[in-house]
């Protein structure tokens, strides 16, 4: 089913904006607000500091150190590391929920990348300054304004910087503080800081299911064993079968199939094959959908062949050997925040008061996983500029970045509620 959302150009909810209004007024507030431009040195040199520590996936540890260091140094309660090497610092409000602020600390690039960090003006140079130096640094500015605001908080704030956001990493560490006791059931609002930027707003949660499809046989020689099944054919019946899927535009709905693999020299009959399939989609269903007609097609390739290696060769047997196997290589379960989420209210309202022009869109974030949950969740960018991702030439601009940082402490204020 299609559902209908709200279009970026929506007007921002008049409550919602008198609520932002009043709040950005309160003396502590713009004192918070007006300070960090001239704190624009010390957050460069969080981003420089932590650009230098290689984090490739499933080796975040030295981060988590220093974030850890950092936390305290602010002021923040209750800092701790999980066990996976996710970090927590709280700053207290009078609720029992909270509301999260994360950022990820893993970068894409594998260890022993050459990490050669550097700063030229405003820019910033190297792998991981943006993507995700831009998210961390605005987690550390955000709670260095809190430290300093004079202001009490109906609920508390829960400042994370996570593991495992990136690729095989899979959001290994979101989806463990989601299986967490203390917090699975504790974070009513999860604003995730990934990259540069102020001009998106990440509401739609991209879901991904990854396989690694395995054909096995008894191999042969081409000539002398003529019609012995051939692992190669099943996957190409499979393919062929597949990839007349019809799949919807809205939820929109991909298919790949990236990688084949098989076989050892054109005069062999292969002993394996194998296949690498990608699926997306902002739908949980469409995504099953697609997975169960994968396997489907799989079970009915395998038989097809069976039969066809017979006809090719009747003294061929039925039990020739032929199997197969289906690895989940990847999983990250998609969602979408209802129309007329809080979240979604708050941070219009946030971009009208700035003058802020920014998309809804649809992504592969930490969001995920509060997402899949039925939980208000959205991701934004830390402010600034950056680009190159995931390149060695990744770059970060830090001009203007005091707006994307008004933007967060607006948002995470309005969302936990202050009194005076
Ligand atoms: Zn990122």
């Amino acid at each position: 089913m299609a559902v209908r959302r709200a279009d970026a150009a929506a007007p921002a909810d008049s409550t919602a904006r008198q609520q932002i209004a009043r709040l950005a007024e309160l003396p502590e507030v713009r004192r918070a607000a007006q300070e960090f431009r001239p704190q624009e040195a010390r957050f460069v040199q969080w981003q420089l500091d932590l650009a230098r520590i290689p984090a490739p996936p499933f080796g975040e540890n030295h981060r988590s150190e220093w974030l850890a260091e950092c936390f305290r140094e602010l002021g923040l309660a209750d800092v701790h590391t999980d066990e996976v090497g996710n970090v927590f610092g709280i700053r207290p409000g009078s609720g029992r929920l909270f509301v999260t602020l994360s950022a990820h600390i893993d970068t894409v690039f594998p260890a022993g990348t050459p990490l050669n960090v550097r700063q030229q003006g405003t820019r910033l140079y190297g792998p991981g300054v943006s993507d995700n130096g831009a998210g961390v640094s605005a987690l550390l500015a955000v709670a260095a304004a809190t430290r300093e605001l004079g202001l009490s908080l109906a609920m508390p704030i829960l400042f994370i910087g996570n593991v495992g956001e990136e690729g095989e990493g899979d959001l290994r560490g979101m989806r463990h503080i989601f299986a967490t006791p203390r917090w699975k059931d504790s974070i009513r609002y999860s604003l995730v800081l990934d990259g540069a930027g102020c001009d998106t707003i990440v509401a739609e949660a991209l879901g991904s299911r990854r396989f690694e499809v395995i054909v096995r046989g008894p191999g042969g020689h081409s000539w002398s064993d003529f019609g012995v099944p051939n692992p190669i054919l099943v996957l190409a019946r499979t393919i062929h079968a597949f990839s007349q899927t019809r799949v919807p535009t809205s939820p929109k709905t991909t298919f790949n199939i990236g990688v084949i693999r098989g076989g050892t020299s054109v005069n062999s009959i292969p002993e394996s094959a194998s296949m690498r399939v990608d699926i997306r989609s902002t739908s949980m269903a469409e995504m099953e959908h697609l997975e169960v007609t994968l396997r489907r097609e799989l079970e009915l390739a395998t038989a097809e062949e069976a039969q066809a290696s017979e006809q090719r060769n009747p003294s061929q047997r039925r039990s020739c050997g032929l199997t197969h196997e289906v690895v989940v290589i990847g999983s990250r379960p998609a969602g979408e925040l209802d129309a007329n989420a809080r979240m979604l209210k708050v941070i219009r309202a946030v971009d009208a008061h700035l003058g802020n022009a920014a998309q809804i869109q649809r992504a592969s974030t930490d969001a995920n996983i509060p997402l899949s949950l039925g939980r208000e969740a959205i991701a934004i960018g830390g402010g600034g500029t950056g680009g190159g991702a995931h390149t060695l030439q990744e770059w970060f601009d830090g001009s203007g970045r005091e707006l994307g940082l008004q933007r967060i402490l607006l948002t995470v204020l309005a969302l936990a509620g202050v009194t005076s």
